[in-house]
């Protein structure tokens, strides 16, 4: 592909990709499956890849997330809130593996997680009191959601210590519940949700919270953004000090020693994901010790020690019509 293709190219992808991540982030109404988006950004990011004079600040590749919606009140992240780099097969992941080692040497572990498939939330606790929850918008502005996710049953209103910190997780809707939300919507001749993850997000990103209230939310955190006096050596430490406090933390995750035990549990998972009581769309790797994740630092648009394998698609295509926000 010559230059001037290139570009004609990058332009095309660019446009889809905004269009469908609109559909996607802000109105929780996806147009095409998680696949095809992945598909297209993997496209323009091997694009600019090979033609850097055609990077450019405001590129979906490098942008988090949506737009803030606008009857929401703005929280301004301390910490950016950002998204995460994709690896696809062994072959990303071992990649992945080769990075990390060549900036911090070879003594490195890792953390693995389920990737919930949810909505990404903050929630900002003050001497053990829940004060504050919000979306991740587009990294640096969310909206505040406080009063809807105050309705989720695992979000603790006091911690059992008086800690001072913000909390990062993924509020999702279970498997059961966003069935039967389906059907009640079918039955009252309503459209449905494309995924649980798009009803979470609808539930979430309503003015009432009766209507949050009735959905059978939950919710699993997996990170401390801030956290005053904690200093903690390791991430699978940071989890274990979650669960002290009171939060709801996921089971699962695994310490690896080596990145092929990281491909086992991935592999592992793919088999068992269908038995889960909610959805997952991958797993998350994080190298486990501190010191390295701030020795490796952060790109613009994702932390350089931590990846997101992605599962193939299981989704069928869903047909979304309008751009209201579903109730
Ligand atoms: P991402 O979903 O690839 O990864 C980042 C997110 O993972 C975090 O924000 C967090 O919400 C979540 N997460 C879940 N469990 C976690 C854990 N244990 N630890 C850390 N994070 C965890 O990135 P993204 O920026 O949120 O979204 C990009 C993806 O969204 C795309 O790859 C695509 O699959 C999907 N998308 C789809 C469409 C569409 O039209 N279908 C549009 C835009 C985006």
């Amino acid at each position: 592909m010559d230059r001037q293709e290139a570009e004609k190219r990058v332009q095309t992808l660019r446009e889809k990709l905004e269009e469908y991540g609109y559909h996607y982030y802000v109105l929780d109404q996806p147009l095409v499956t998680d696949a095809e988006y992945d598909q297209l950004m993997q496209e323009l990011i091997a694009l600019e890849g090979e033609h850097p004079e055609l990077v450019s600040e405001d590129s979906p590749s490098v942008r988090v997330g949506g737009e803030p919606l606008p009857f929401f009140e703005k929280v301004e992240h301390q910490i950016p809130m950002l998204s995460l780099g994709n690896a696809f097969n062994d072959q990303d992941l071992r990649d992945f593996d080769r990075r990390v080692r060549e900036r911090v040497g070879d003594n490195v572990t890792y953390s693995c997680e389920l990737k919930i498939d949810g909505l990404a939330v903050s929630l900002t606790y003050e001497n053990g009191k829940f004060v504050r929850g919000a979306t991740r918008g587009d990294g640096t502005i969310g909206e505040d959601i406080t009063n809807n996710l105050k309705t989720i049953p695992a979000i603790p209103l006091k911690l059992k210590q008086e800690a001072s910190l913000e909390v990062r997780g993924e509020a999702y809707m279970p498997k059961k519940s966003f069935e039967a939300l389906n059907e009640a919507k079918s039955e009252a001749g309503e459209e449905k949700f494309a995924n649980p993850r798009n009803a979470a997000a609808g539930s979430l990103r309503q003015l009432d919270p009766k209507i949050a209230a009735k959905r059978n939310l939950s919710i699993f955190i997996y990170a401390i953004g801030n956290a005053e006096g904690q200093d903690l050596a390791s991430h699978h430490e940071g989890l274990a000090y979650l669960k002290e406090l009171g939060f709801k933390v996921n089971n699962e995750s695994k310490h690896c020693a080596t990145i092929e035990e990281v491909i086992e549990y991935t592999n592992e998972w793919l088999d068992k994901r269908a038995d889960l009581p909610y959805e997952i769309d991958g797993i998350v790797i994080k190298v486990d010790s501190i010191e390295q994740q701030k020795e490796l630092g952060f790109t613009a648009k994702s932390p350089r020690w931590a990846t997101a394998f992605k599962f193939p698609a299981e989704e069928v295509v869903t047909v979304l019509r309008d751009i209201e926000l579903s109730v």
